[in-house]
Protein backbone atom coordinates (compact mmCIF):
# COMPACT_ATOMS: atom_id res chain seq x y z
CA UNK A 1 0.00 0.00 0.00
CA UNK A 2 1.42 3.15 -0.81
CA UNK A 3 0.58 6.15 0.76
CA UNK A 4 2.39 9.24 -1.17
CA UNK A 5 0.40 10.85 -3.74
CA UNK A 6 2.01 10.50 -7.17
CA UNK A 7 3.16 13.57 -9.04
CA UNK A 8 0.06 13.06 -11.41
CA UNK A 9 -2.21 12.85 -8.24
CA UNK A 10 -0.53 16.26 -7.16
CA UNK A 11 -1.49 17.62 -10.34
CA UNK A 12 -4.64 16.75 -10.09
CA UNK A 13 -4.93 18.02 -6.67
CA UNK A 14 -3.57 21.26 -7.84
CA UNK A 15 -6.04 21.52 -10.53
CA UNK A 16 -9.27 20.79 -8.10
CA UNK A 17 -7.95 23.42 -5.93
CA UNK A 18 -7.64 25.93 -8.13
CA UNK A 19 -11.06 25.12 -9.90
CA UNK A 20 -12.33 25.15 -6.45
CA UNK A 21 -10.80 28.65 -5.82
CA UNK A 22 -12.48 30.37 -8.65
CA UNK A 23 -15.61 28.18 -8.56
CA UNK A 24 -16.85 27.72 -5.27
CA UNK A 25 -20.11 29.10 -3.86
CA UNK A 26 -20.83 30.33 -0.68
CA UNK A 27 -19.54 27.86 2.18
CA UNK A 28 -21.95 25.29 2.71
CA UNK A 29 -22.30 25.97 6.61
CA UNK A 30 -23.33 29.92 5.79
CA UNK A 31 -25.74 28.59 3.52
CA UNK A 32 -27.41 26.40 6.15
CA UNK A 33 -27.28 29.21 8.43
CA UNK A 34 -29.55 31.49 6.07
CA UNK A 35 -32.66 32.47 7.53
CA UNK A 36 -34.08 32.10 4.09
CA UNK A 37 -32.75 27.96 4.37
CA UNK A 38 -35.95 25.89 3.39
CA UNK A 39 -35.53 22.08 2.85
CA UNK A 40 -36.72 23.20 -1.24
CA UNK A 41 -34.16 25.84 -1.24
CA UNK A 42 -31.18 23.31 -0.48
CA UNK A 43 -32.29 20.71 -2.58
CA UNK A 44 -32.00 23.77 -5.04
CA UNK A 45 -28.61 24.65 -4.47
CA UNK A 46 -27.35 21.21 -4.30
CA UNK A 47 -28.84 20.68 -8.03
CA UNK A 48 -27.00 23.85 -8.62
CA UNK A 49 -23.60 22.83 -7.03
CA UNK A 50 -23.94 19.13 -8.94
CA UNK A 51 -24.44 20.52 -12.28
CA UNK A 52 -21.35 22.77 -11.72
CA UNK A 53 -19.23 20.08 -10.66
CA UNK A 54 -20.40 17.65 -13.77
CA UNK A 55 -19.45 20.62 -16.05
CA UNK A 56 -16.60 20.94 -15.08
CA UNK A 57 -16.06 17.23 -15.33
CA UNK A 58 -16.01 16.04 -11.46
CA UNK A 59 -18.39 13.38 -11.42
CA UNK A 60 -18.02 10.11 -12.19
CA UNK A 61 -15.09 10.77 -11.62
CA UNK A 62 -13.68 6.44 -11.40
CA UNK A 63 -16.51 5.71 -14.43
CA UNK A 64 -15.31 5.09 -17.75
CA UNK A 65 -15.31 8.32 -20.04
CA UNK A 66 -17.84 6.31 -22.52
CA UNK A 67 -20.69 6.31 -20.03
CA UNK A 68 -20.41 10.34 -19.26
CA UNK A 69 -17.43 9.67 -16.28
CA UNK A 70 -13.80 10.89 -16.32
CA UNK A 71 -11.90 7.48 -16.21
CA UNK A 72 -9.77 8.40 -13.35
CA UNK A 73 -9.47 5.90 -10.87
CA UNK A 74 -10.80 5.94 -6.69
CA UNK A 75 -7.62 8.52 -5.65
CA UNK A 76 -8.31 11.09 -7.83
CA UNK A 77 -12.51 10.68 -6.36
CA UNK A 78 -10.59 10.59 -2.44
CA UNK A 79 -8.31 13.75 -3.50
CA UNK A 80 -11.77 15.45 -4.95
CA UNK A 81 -13.76 14.46 -2.34
CA UNK A 82 -10.81 15.94 0.12
CA UNK A 83 -10.68 19.68 -1.44
CA UNK A 84 -14.82 20.11 -1.62
CA UNK A 85 -14.35 19.06 2.64
CA UNK A 86 -11.89 21.62 3.09
CA UNK A 87 -13.58 24.01 0.38
CA UNK A 88 -16.76 23.25 2.55
CA UNK A 89 -18.95 22.51 -0.67
CA UNK A 90 -22.37 21.68 -0.54
CA UNK A 91 -23.44 18.12 -1.64
CA UNK A 92 -24.39 17.21 -4.76
CA UNK A 93 -28.00 16.63 -4.47
CA UNK A 94 -28.03 12.69 -6.77
CA UNK A 95 -26.28 11.19 -3.96
CA UNK A 96 -28.21 7.77 -4.64
CA UNK A 97 -28.07 7.91 -8.20
CA UNK A 98 -24.46 8.50 -8.56
CA UNK A 99 -23.49 6.61 -5.50
CA UNK A 100 -25.84 3.57 -5.39
CA UNK A 101 -27.29 3.13 -9.42
CA UNK A 102 -24.45 4.36 -11.60
CA UNK A 103 -22.48 1.57 -10.45
CA UNK A 104 -25.14 -1.10 -10.37
CA UNK A 105 -25.61 0.03 -13.95
CA UNK A 106 -22.38 -0.30 -14.99
CA UNK A 107 -21.76 -3.87 -13.67
CA UNK A 108 -24.79 -5.24 -14.65
CA UNK A 109 -27.22 -3.12 -16.97
CA UNK A 110 -27.17 -2.90 -20.45
CA UNK A 111 -25.70 -0.67 -23.03
CA UNK A 112 -28.64 1.15 -23.77
CA UNK A 113 -29.61 1.94 -20.31
CA UNK A 114 -26.53 2.97 -19.49
CA UNK A 115 -26.97 5.65 -22.40
CA UNK A 116 -29.88 6.33 -21.53
CA UNK A 117 -29.69 6.80 -16.99
CA UNK A 118 -26.18 7.98 -16.77
CA UNK A 119 -25.88 11.33 -18.55
CA UNK A 120 -29.39 13.32 -17.11
CA UNK A 121 -28.44 11.34 -13.51
CA UNK A 122 -24.80 12.94 -13.71
CA UNK A 123 -26.19 16.18 -14.67
CA UNK A 124 -28.84 16.34 -12.07
CA UNK A 125 -31.72 16.32 -14.64
CA UNK A 126 -33.30 13.14 -13.01
CA UNK A 127 -33.01 12.42 -9.23
CA UNK A 128 -32.83 8.85 -8.17
CA UNK A 129 -34.38 6.89 -4.82
CA UNK A 130 -33.89 3.68 -4.06
CA UNK A 131 -37.02 1.48 -3.18
CA UNK A 132 -36.07 -1.74 -1.35
CA UNK A 133 -37.03 -1.58 1.98
CA UNK A 134 -41.10 -2.44 2.42
CA UNK A 135 -43.10 -2.19 5.91
CA UNK A 136 -41.86 -6.18 7.41
CA UNK A 137 -38.91 -6.10 5.08
CA UNK A 138 -35.98 -4.52 6.21
CA UNK A 139 -32.98 -6.31 7.74
CA UNK A 140 -34.71 -9.62 6.25
CA UNK A 141 -34.71 -7.80 2.41
CA UNK A 142 -35.16 -11.08 0.89
CA UNK A 143 -38.42 -11.67 2.31
CA UNK A 144 -39.91 -8.45 0.58
CA UNK A 145 -43.55 -8.62 -1.13
CA UNK A 146 -43.85 -5.88 -3.93
CA UNK A 147 -45.20 -7.41 -7.00
CA UNK A 148 -43.81 -7.03 -10.82
CA UNK A 149 -45.94 -9.30 -13.22
CA UNK A 150 -45.25 -9.51 -17.00
CA UNK A 151 -47.96 -8.41 -18.94
CA UNK A 152 -47.07 -7.95 -22.50
CA UNK A 153 -44.09 -5.73 -22.87
CA UNK A 154 -45.21 -4.16 -19.09
CA UNK A 155 -44.38 -4.89 -16.04
CA UNK A 156 -47.53 -4.73 -13.55
CA UNK A 157 -45.99 -3.41 -10.00
CA UNK A 158 -47.87 -3.60 -6.66
CA UNK A 159 -46.85 -3.24 -3.23
CA UNK A 160 -45.27 -0.75 -0.68
CA UNK A 161 -42.01 0.94 -0.31
CA UNK A 162 -40.75 2.76 2.71
CA UNK A 163 -37.57 4.98 4.32
CA UNK A 164 -37.22 6.05 0.46
CA UNK A 165 -34.24 8.49 0.87
CA UNK A 166 -34.99 11.01 -1.46
CA UNK A 167 -38.79 9.74 -2.01
CA UNK A 168 -40.29 13.28 -2.29
CA UNK A 169 -37.94 14.96 -4.83
CA UNK A 170 -36.94 12.40 -6.72
CA UNK A 171 -38.01 11.24 -10.16
CA UNK A 172 -37.11 7.99 -10.42
CA UNK A 173 -36.89 4.90 -8.33
CA UNK A 174 -34.86 1.79 -8.45
CA UNK A 175 -37.13 -0.40 -7.29
CA UNK A 176 -36.65 -4.31 -6.13
CA UNK A 177 -39.98 -6.27 -6.60
CA UNK A 178 -40.67 -10.27 -6.82
CA UNK A 179 -41.10 -11.59 -10.06
CA UNK A 180 -41.41 -15.20 -8.65
CA UNK A 181 -43.20 -16.11 -5.77
CA UNK A 182 -41.61 -19.27 -4.55
CA UNK A 183 -37.48 -18.70 -5.34
CA UNK A 184 -36.82 -16.54 -2.47
CA UNK A 185 -33.40 -14.73 -3.60
CA UNK A 186 -33.77 -15.97 -7.21
CA UNK A 187 -37.55 -14.74 -7.64
CA UNK A 188 -36.76 -10.72 -6.78
CA UNK A 189 -35.90 -8.31 -10.12
CA UNK A 190 -34.44 -4.78 -10.30
CA UNK A 191 -36.79 -2.66 -12.05
CA UNK A 192 -36.44 1.14 -13.02
CA UNK A 193 -39.62 2.97 -12.37
CA UNK A 194 -40.33 7.12 -13.19
CA UNK A 195 -41.92 8.00 -10.01
CA UNK A 196 -45.13 9.86 -11.89
CA UNK A 197 -46.18 6.95 -13.74
CA UNK A 198 -49.80 6.42 -12.97
CA UNK A 199 -50.03 4.30 -10.16
CA UNK A 200 -47.36 5.41 -7.96
CA UNK A 201 -48.25 7.43 -5.38
CA UNK A 202 -44.86 9.03 -3.08
CA UNK A 203 -46.17 10.28 0.59
CA UNK A 204 -43.35 12.24 2.36
CA UNK A 205 -42.24 11.18 6.11
CA UNK A 206 -41.52 13.76 9.05
CA UNK A 207 -38.42 12.72 10.75
CA UNK A 208 -37.33 13.63 14.50
CA UNK A 209 -34.92 16.22 12.96
CA UNK A 210 -38.57 18.07 11.70
CA UNK A 211 -37.33 17.46 8.14
CA UNK A 212 -39.08 14.96 5.50
CA UNK A 213 -36.20 13.91 3.36
CA UNK A 214 -37.73 10.41 3.12
CA UNK A 215 -41.25 8.99 1.94
CA UNK A 216 -43.36 5.83 1.39
CA UNK A 217 -43.73 4.94 -1.95
CA UNK A 218 -47.30 2.98 -3.08
CA UNK A 219 -47.42 1.15 -6.00
CA UNK A 220 -51.13 -0.03 -7.48
CA UNK A 221 -51.34 -1.39 -10.56
CA UNK A 222 -48.19 0.37 -12.30
CA UNK A 223 -47.38 -0.44 -15.83
CA UNK A 224 -43.66 0.08 -15.99
CA UNK A 225 -42.08 -0.62 -19.52
CA UNK A 226 -39.93 -4.34 -19.81
CA UNK A 227 -36.82 -2.63 -21.00
CA UNK A 228 -36.81 -0.93 -17.82
CA UNK A 229 -35.62 -4.26 -16.12
CA UNK A 230 -31.77 -4.26 -15.37
CA UNK A 231 -30.17 -7.61 -15.65
CA UNK A 232 -32.16 -10.89 -16.29
CA UNK A 233 -35.31 -11.50 -14.24
CA UNK A 234 -34.42 -12.71 -11.01
CA UNK A 235 -31.25 -11.50 -11.44
CA UNK A 236 -32.09 -8.50 -8.43
CA UNK A 237 -30.47 -10.18 -5.48
CA UNK A 238 -27.24 -10.43 -7.02
CA UNK A 239 -27.21 -6.65 -8.40
CA UNK A 240 -29.32 -5.39 -4.91
CA UNK A 241 -25.61 -6.83 -3.41
CA UNK A 242 -23.57 -4.66 -5.47
CA UNK A 243 -25.54 -1.57 -4.68
CA UNK A 244 -25.18 -2.21 -0.41
CA UNK A 245 -21.40 -3.12 -1.06
CA UNK A 246 -20.90 0.50 -2.65
CA UNK A 247 -23.09 1.86 -0.04
CA UNK A 248 -21.82 0.21 2.85
CA UNK A 249 -18.13 0.76 1.61
CA UNK A 250 -18.49 4.34 1.08
CA UNK A 251 -14.88 5.63 1.44
CA UNK A 252 -14.17 6.65 5.32
CA UNK A 253 -10.58 8.09 4.44
CA UNK A 254 -12.75 11.33 3.50
CA UNK A 255 -15.41 10.82 6.68
CA UNK A 256 -12.21 11.23 8.26
CA UNK A 257 -11.54 14.52 6.76
CA UNK A 258 -14.72 15.88 7.96
CA UNK A 259 -14.90 14.73 11.16
CA UNK A 260 -11.05 16.21 11.74
CA UNK A 261 -12.79 19.72 10.66
CA UNK A 262 -15.52 19.05 12.68
CA UNK A 263 -13.16 18.27 15.67
CA UNK A 264 -11.56 21.07 15.39
CA UNK A 265 -14.86 23.34 15.73
CA UNK A 266 -15.96 21.05 18.36
CA UNK A 267 -12.78 21.75 20.60
CA UNK A 268 -12.73 25.53 19.62
CA UNK A 269 -16.73 25.73 21.06
CA UNK A 270 -15.44 23.84 24.28
CA UNK A 271 -12.61 26.77 24.29
CA UNK A 272 -15.11 29.43 24.23
CA UNK A 273 -17.42 28.69 26.55
CA UNK A 274 -14.38 27.45 28.90
CA UNK A 275 -13.99 23.69 29.05
CA UNK A 276 -10.59 22.95 28.81
CA UNK A 277 -10.12 20.82 31.96
CA UNK A 278 -8.08 17.03 31.49
CA UNK A 279 -12.24 15.34 31.94
CA UNK A 280 -12.81 17.23 28.31
CA UNK A 281 -9.42 17.20 27.08
CA UNK A 282 -9.43 13.07 27.49
CA UNK A 283 -12.68 12.95 25.22
CA UNK A 284 -11.80 14.80 22.38
CA UNK A 285 -8.41 13.06 22.66
CA UNK A 286 -10.23 9.80 22.27
CA UNK A 287 -12.44 10.93 19.22
CA UNK A 288 -9.20 12.06 17.62
CA UNK A 289 -7.34 8.66 18.11
CA UNK A 290 -10.69 6.70 16.64
CA UNK A 291 -11.10 9.37 13.71
CA UNK A 292 -7.38 8.31 12.97
CA UNK A 293 -8.13 4.60 13.09
CA UNK A 294 -11.09 5.32 10.66
CA UNK A 295 -8.62 7.26 8.18
CA UNK A 296 -5.96 4.27 8.58
CA UNK A 297 -8.55 1.60 7.67
CA UNK A 298 -10.07 4.16 4.62
CA UNK A 299 -6.80 4.16 3.25
CA UNK A 300 -6.40 0.44 3.05
CA UNK A 301 -10.36 0.72 1.26
CA UNK A 302 -9.14 3.22 -0.88
CA UNK A 303 -5.93 0.74 -1.77
CA UNK A 304 -8.35 -1.99 -2.74
CA UNK A 305 -10.24 0.04 -4.67
CA UNK A 306 -7.22 1.32 -6.10
CA UNK A 307 -5.77 -2.33 -6.79
CA UNK A 308 -9.45 -2.83 -9.21
CA UNK A 309 -11.21 -4.85 -6.28
CA UNK A 310 -14.94 -4.15 -5.81
CA UNK A 311 -15.92 -3.54 -2.66
CA UNK A 312 -17.29 -7.04 -0.76
CA UNK A 313 -18.30 -8.22 2.72
CA UNK A 314 -15.74 -5.69 4.09
CA UNK A 315 -16.65 -2.78 3.64
CA UNK A 316 -19.52 -3.80 6.70
CA UNK A 317 -16.80 -3.27 8.60
CA UNK A 318 -16.91 0.45 7.39
CA UNK A 319 -20.05 0.79 7.88
CA UNK A 320 -19.94 -0.64 11.53
CA UNK A 321 -17.19 1.65 12.67
CA UNK A 322 -18.40 4.90 11.00
CA UNK A 323 -22.07 5.06 11.86
CA UNK A 324 -20.93 4.13 15.72
CA UNK A 325 -18.28 6.67 15.59
CA UNK A 326 -20.62 9.03 14.58
CA UNK A 327 -22.61 8.22 16.66
CA UNK A 328 -20.12 8.66 19.84
CA UNK A 329 -18.77 12.08 18.21
CA UNK A 330 -22.52 13.36 18.55
CA UNK A 331 -23.22 12.48 21.77
CA UNK A 332 -19.41 13.74 23.54
CA UNK A 333 -20.28 16.74 21.49
CA UNK A 334 -23.55 17.47 23.62
CA UNK A 335 -22.25 16.26 26.70
CA UNK A 336 -19.35 18.76 26.30
CA UNK A 337 -21.30 22.01 25.02
CA UNK A 338 -23.97 21.73 27.80
CA UNK A 339 -27.16 23.56 26.93
CA UNK A 340 -25.33 25.51 23.77
CA UNK A 341 -25.03 22.73 21.95
CA UNK A 342 -28.89 22.50 21.95
CA UNK A 343 -29.32 25.67 19.59
CA UNK A 344 -30.01 24.91 16.16
CA UNK A 345 -27.65 26.20 13.12
CA UNK A 346 -29.83 29.50 12.86
CA UNK A 347 -30.33 30.44 16.26
CA UNK A 348 -28.27 34.08 16.39
CA UNK A 349 -26.93 32.69 19.78
CA UNK A 350 -25.36 29.61 18.51
CA UNK A 351 -21.51 29.74 19.34
CA UNK A 352 -20.54 28.08 16.02
CA UNK A 353 -22.30 26.46 12.86
CA UNK A 354 -22.01 23.33 13.35
CA UNK A 355 -25.59 22.15 14.22
CA UNK A 356 -24.75 20.09 16.81
CA UNK A 357 -28.10 19.08 18.38
CA UNK A 358 -29.73 18.44 14.75
CA UNK A 359 -26.32 16.02 13.99
CA UNK A 360 -27.29 14.16 17.35
CA UNK A 361 -30.77 13.19 16.08
CA UNK A 362 -29.66 12.67 12.70
CA UNK A 363 -26.91 10.15 13.87
CA UNK A 364 -29.46 7.87 15.36
CA UNK A 365 -30.35 6.91 11.66
CA UNK A 366 -27.00 5.70 11.05
CA UNK A 367 -26.57 2.70 12.77
CA UNK A 368 -29.96 1.57 11.14
CA UNK A 369 -29.62 2.44 7.51
CA UNK A 370 -27.96 0.50 5.07
CA UNK A 371 -28.50 -2.43 7.62
CA UNK A 372 -28.05 -1.89 11.01
CA UNK A 373 -25.09 -2.72 13.29
CA UNK A 374 -26.88 -6.18 14.25
CA UNK A 375 -26.90 -7.30 10.55
CA UNK A 376 -23.60 -6.16 9.34
CA UNK A 377 -22.07 -7.61 12.49
CA UNK A 378 -23.70 -10.94 11.31
CA UNK A 379 -22.13 -10.21 7.92
CA UNK A 380 -18.83 -9.76 9.13
CA UNK A 381 -19.18 -13.09 11.37
CA UNK A 382 -20.00 -15.04 8.40
CA UNK A 383 -18.98 -13.64 5.49
CA UNK A 384 -15.39 -12.15 6.23
CA UNK A 385 -14.24 -13.89 9.29
CA UNK A 386 -15.84 -17.34 8.25
CA UNK A 387 -17.22 -17.87 12.29
CA UNK A 388 -18.94 -21.43 12.43
CA UNK A 389 -22.69 -21.06 12.72
CA UNK A 390 -24.69 -22.16 15.33
CA UNK A 391 -25.94 -25.35 14.09
CA UNK A 392 -29.68 -24.61 15.39
C1 LIG B 1 -32.66 7.45 7.68
C2 LIG B 1 -32.98 6.19 6.94
C3 LIG B 1 -32.93 6.19 5.56
C4 LIG B 1 -33.25 5.04 4.85
N1 LIG B 1 -33.24 5.09 3.48
C5 LIG B 1 -33.64 4.02 2.77
C6 LIG B 1 -33.75 4.08 1.34
O1 LIG B 1 -33.47 5.11 0.72
N2 LIG B 1 -34.19 3.00 0.69
C7 LIG B 1 -34.50 1.84 1.32
O2 LIG B 1 -34.87 0.88 0.65
N3 LIG B 1 -34.43 1.72 2.69
C8 LIG B 1 -34.01 2.80 3.42
N4 LIG B 1 -33.94 2.72 4.80
C9 LIG B 1 -34.39 1.50 5.46
C10 LIG B 1 -33.29 0.69 6.11
O3 LIG B 1 -32.53 -0.01 5.15
C11 LIG B 1 -33.95 -0.26 7.12
O4 LIG B 1 -34.51 0.54 8.13
C12 LIG B 1 -32.98 -1.23 7.72
O5 LIG B 1 -32.57 -2.18 6.77
C13 LIG B 1 -33.58 -1.96 8.95
O6 LIG B 1 -34.80 -2.54 8.61
P1 LIG B 1 -36.10 -2.27 9.51
O7 LIG B 1 -36.25 -0.81 9.73
O8 LIG B 1 -37.23 -2.98 8.85
O9 LIG B 1 -35.79 -2.93 10.91
P2 LIG B 1 -35.89 -4.50 11.31
O10 LIG B 1 -35.32 -5.31 10.21
O11 LIG B 1 -37.33 -4.74 11.69
O12 LIG B 1 -34.98 -4.56 12.56
C14 LIG B 1 -35.40 -4.22 13.88
C15 LIG B 1 -34.29 -4.56 14.87
O13 LIG B 1 -34.03 -5.97 14.84
C16 LIG B 1 -32.64 -6.22 14.62
N5 LIG B 1 -32.47 -7.41 13.78
C17 LIG B 1 -33.16 -7.72 12.66
N6 LIG B 1 -32.71 -8.88 12.14
C18 LIG B 1 -31.70 -9.31 12.94
C19 LIG B 1 -30.84 -10.44 12.92
N7 LIG B 1 -30.91 -11.36 11.97
N8 LIG B 1 -29.89 -10.53 13.90
C20 LIG B 1 -29.79 -9.60 14.88
N9 LIG B 1 -30.60 -8.51 14.95
C21 LIG B 1 -31.54 -8.36 13.99
C22 LIG B 1 -32.13 -4.98 13.87
O14 LIG B 1 -30.75 -4.80 14.06
C23 LIG B 1 -32.95 -3.87 14.52
O15 LIG B 1 -32.34 -3.47 15.72
C24 LIG B 1 -33.60 3.85 5.53
C25 LIG B 1 -33.64 3.84 6.93
C26 LIG B 1 -33.34 5.00 7.62
C27 LIG B 1 -33.40 4.96 9.13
Amino acid sequence: MDLQLSPQHLAFREEVRGWLAANADRPWREVLRGSTATEDSLIEARRVWQRKLHGAGYLGMDWPAEWGGRGGGPVEQAILETELIEADAPPILNTLGIGLLGPALIHHGSEEQRRRFIPPMLAAEEIWCQGFSEPGSGSDLASLKASAVLDGDDFILNGQKVWTTFGPWADWIFVLARTDGKDRYGGISFILCKLDTPGITVRPLRQITGESEFGEVFFEDARVPRTNLVGEIGEGWRIAMTVLAYERGAISFTQAVQYGRDLGRLATACKEIGRTGSAVREKLGRLLVENEVMRANGIRTLANFADGKAPGAESSIEKVYWSEFDQRFRETALDLLGPGGQLVRTSPEARDDCDWARQFLWSRAETIFSGSSEVQRNIIAKRVLKLPQDPR
